[in-house]
């Protein structure tokens, strides 16, 4: 492949920071939850095939994927493009589904959590076009996934084991505020089934109620929430678990319980897996209890609901945490992508919430890294913006990188 010449990535994407804003204006004005992205998805594929992507095409679930050069090596760049809902409609000041352009920022639901993602990513396809990009070894695809909002990874899930389509190098568009981003936190939600006996309300010393048991074992949780250990490099910080929901029911309102249900929400540090959560779940129930194991379960549930193509494709609660280290060859070269692009030190951290790498990075250990526009902390909330400046300077970094991992 012929030299590249960073400063003209970069001059390029900065002029076209106008068209990237109609970018996002446009993705915006198109609502698209989790399970419902048909429109969103359309309107992006007619922007992929408008820009001349080499390839553009919708898999069985629903994803967009688009391709740019022939390689048999995938870098693949991901952005979901479902948002979650609006929440309190009386929070916003503007119309959540506006995508108005004002005073350097543009406005609407998914701004940050991550439409900026996507439309940078559109950007860097269109300079990537521009610039003859050609590989003998890589692909560069552009995924925009769905359902991430209801089921972070299931959409990857899917595209790996049903699809086969296995990424080399995987990078997250999911809002850093331009940071390079190596990991996140796990998380996993538990049932929890507890079975007393029941018996007469008035005399409840017949009975083994399931209310007093299910509250030890509640109270058994908070302690074991208070000793979770912090990773030992103390990058991701402290693994927590938490009883979401707590039920209890028994034949009548004048008898002992005997059915006992907890609901837990437990996010997972680096070493943390879901064999080593439930385990510790089991030795608090056992402590606490005091039942054997005929009378308990403890359940992952299942995410079970059809994609927009009417696609059922269902994978447990469990979301792996990932984490690549500072030295890891694939952060390396984002780090000196970074570098060599904006003469400057790129910073990394990591994200506090989960995103699409908890599957690609988490469960298939595919070397990833994040890097986005926008703020972590616009995600989910009202009024949700994002800086139009940040736009042209992802777009060049996915651009430079899909030279740079040319020697990779
Ligand atoms: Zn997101």
């Amino acid at each position: 492949m012929k030299d590249v010449n960073f400063s003209e990535i970069y001059k390029k994407a900065k002029n076209y920071e106008d068209l990237v804003s109609s970018y996002l204006s446009r993705i915006i004005k198109t609502p698209a939850m989790s399970n419902n992205e048909k429109d969103r998805i359309m309107l992006l594929k007619s922007m992929c095939e408008q820009i001349g992507f080499d390839e553009v095409k919708i898999d069985g679930l629903g994803n967009l994927l688009a391709r740019i050069g022939n390689g048999p090596k995938k870098l693949v760049i991901d952005a979901h493009i479902d948002t979650v809902g609006v929440g309190d409609q009386k929070a916003w000041t503007k119309d959540p589904f506006s995508g108005e352009i004002k005073d350097g920022y543009i406005y609407g639901r998914g701004a940050s959590d991550q439409l900026g993602g996507a439309a940078s990513m559109l950007l860097a396809g269109k300079i990537l076009k521009e610039m003859g990009y050609k590989s003998d070894k890589w692909s560069i695809w552009f995924s925009f996934t769905i359902i991430e909002e209801d089921c972070d990874g299931l959409c990857w899930k899917y595209l790996i084991e049903s699809e086969k389509f296995m990424p080399d190098l995987f990078i997250s568009t999911e809002p850093t505020g331009l940071k390079i981003y190596r990991g996140h936190r796990g998380r996993m939600e538990i049932e929890i089934n507890l079975k007393g006996l029941s018996c007469h309300g008035s005399a409840p010393e017949r009975g083994v109620s399931a209310a007093y048991m299910a509250s030890r074992v509640a109270l058994g949780i908070e302690k074991l929430n208070k000793e979770l250990k912090p990773d030992k490099e103390k990058f991701l910080g402290k693994g927590t678990v938490t009883v979401s929901m707590m039920k209890v029911s028994g034949p009548s309102q004048c008898a002992v319980p005997d059915i006992g249900y907890l609901y837990l929400d437990r996010r997972l540090t680096t070493g943390e897996t879901k064999e080593l959560a439930i385990e510790q779940i089991e030795k608090v129930i056992k402590k606490y209890a005091g039942i054997n194991q005929s009378e308990y379960n403890i359940n992952v549930p299942t995410y079970s609901k059809p994609s927009w193509t009417g696609k059922l494709f269902e994978q447990e609660l469990y979301f792996p945490t990932w984490k690549f280290d500072e030295t890891h060859p694939f952060v390396s070269l984002a780090k000196k992508t970074y570098q060599e692009l904006f003469e400057a030190k790129a910073v990394v951290d990591k994200w506090t919430f989960s995103t699409n790498a908890t599957c690609v990075a988490g469960r298939y250990n595919i070397p990833s890294i994040g890097f986005g526009p926008g703020l972590e902390k616009e995600a989910h909330a009202p009024n949700e913006k994002i800086a139009i400046s940040d736009l042209p300077v992802a777009a060049a970094f996915y651009a430079a990188i899909a030279f740079s991992v040319e020697d990779f």
